[in-house]
């Protein structure tokens, strides 16, 4: 169905407004790119939700990265995205520009390699990210064991989506009613976990791709539920996704990690939320390789992201937005990831809040 026939289709069941939260920072780029909130009747709100990994990974874990990295036994490898992120008190490009051998690599198997190439040194991957990046992780760590080394490492701060919606429905604060759910963890995971969740708490949950017509494909869907006074787990992304997902990914998956209480950043510690290297590939785990356990950060108190990732506020309502937080000079990783809603609303909507103020729609 072509976007104005799905727009038609969105407004006829309407009665009341709603709140739906996109979870993927992918997604909410495109609707914003492609100004897909603006095109929408204006009884439906989008909200920005967590699924950014650059965004939700602990100021925490990227100081205990730098401190890492700074190490001259070690080669620290990231996706490049993270080399901006600011810790405390620099990044991982300062640490490369002081001397640290840090490189940016494609995939965990990159690093693995460089492993096999120097095993005079040390070679630690930043393993950040949701259910998408975590199979390819665990695969390197397998890899690792399978050619005996003991020069490779992975900083892991893995994190799940189905905690997340759990704790962002369970708040007492929470406004979402209907949830996107992003296609691509679930092309990994299936969507047999959400039934529960949309049951337990009453909220639809539909599958969503990430192009213009998937997005109001998953729109259309949650409306249809909404007004019929439907809450179910429903797949609008067909094409990529099924029920029980991709079984020997979550098999390798098993193998290699176990859940974990993990922290969001600017959010705080969600139980059973995140993945760690399991006690048989402990040796894998750079934290103990490398004694980085104690390390403590205070976030900036203008940042008002954890309230923006739970759709709560929006970047415009961030006193700091486009003022003192740029992408060039960001107070948080909302404004520094390229998939942060911060930076899409910097990149997107930046003449809009200039004129209109905070009120963006
Ligand atoms: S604009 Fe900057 S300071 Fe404000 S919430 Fe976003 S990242 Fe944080």
């Amino acid at each position: 169905m072509p976007v104005q026939a799905l727009l038609a289709e969105i407004r006829r069941p309407l009665t009341r407004p709603w709140v739906l939260m996109e979870i993927c920072g992918g997604q909410t780029h495109a609707i914003l790119r492609y100004g897909l909130d603006q095109l929408l009747p204006p009884e439906i709100e989008l909200v920005h939700g967590p699924g950014c990994p650059v965004c939700v990974t602990p100021l925490e874990q990227v100081d205990k990265a730098l401190a890492i990295a700074a190490r001259p036994e070690v080669i620290f490898t990231s996706y490049g995205d993270m080399l901006r992120v600011p810790g405390s008190g620099r990044d991982l490009f300062s640490v490369r520009a002081a001397g640290g051998d840090v490189r940016v690599v494609y995939s965990p198997l990159d690093a693995l390699a460089l492993a096999q190439a120097h095993p005079d040194r040390q070679v630690v991957f930043f393993a950040i990210g949701f259910e998408t990046t975590a199979p390819a992780n665990a695969m390197s760590v397998l890899q690792a064991q399978r050619l005996g080394l003991d020069n490779f490492s992975l900083l892991v701060s893995h994190v799940r989506v189905p905690p997340a919606i759990h704790a962002i429905l369970g708040a007492p604060e929470n406004r979402v009613e209907g949830f996107l759910a992003a296609g691509h963890v679930c092309a990994v995971m299936g969507y047999h976990e959400y039934p529960e969740i949309a049951e337990r708490y009453r909220t639809p949950i539909v599958v969503t791709g990430f192009e213009p017509v998937d997005l109001l494909r998953g729109v259309l869907a949650a409306v249809r539920q909404l007004e019929a006074g439907r809450a179910e787990a429903e797949n609008a992304y067909e094409r990529a996704v099924t029920f029980a997902g991709n079984r020997p990914a979550q098999a390798v998956l098993r193998t290699v990690f176990e859940d974990c209480d993990r922290a969001w950043r600017g959010i705080g510690v969600i139980p059973h939320s995140g993945w760690r290297l399991s006690s048989a590939f402990s040796p894998f785990d750079a934290e103990n390789r490398f004694d980085v356990g104690e390390i403590r950060t205070q976030e900036s108190p203008l940042c008002i992201a954890g309230e923006v990732l739970q759709g709560r506020r929006r970047p415009p309502d961030c006193p700091a937005f486009g003022a003192a937080c740029t992408p060039e000079h960001p107070l948080g990783a909302t404004m520094v990831s390229s998939e942060g809603a911060c930076a899409a609303y910097y990149n997107y909507r930046r003449q809009e809040t200039a004129v209109a103020g905070a009120e963006i729609r």
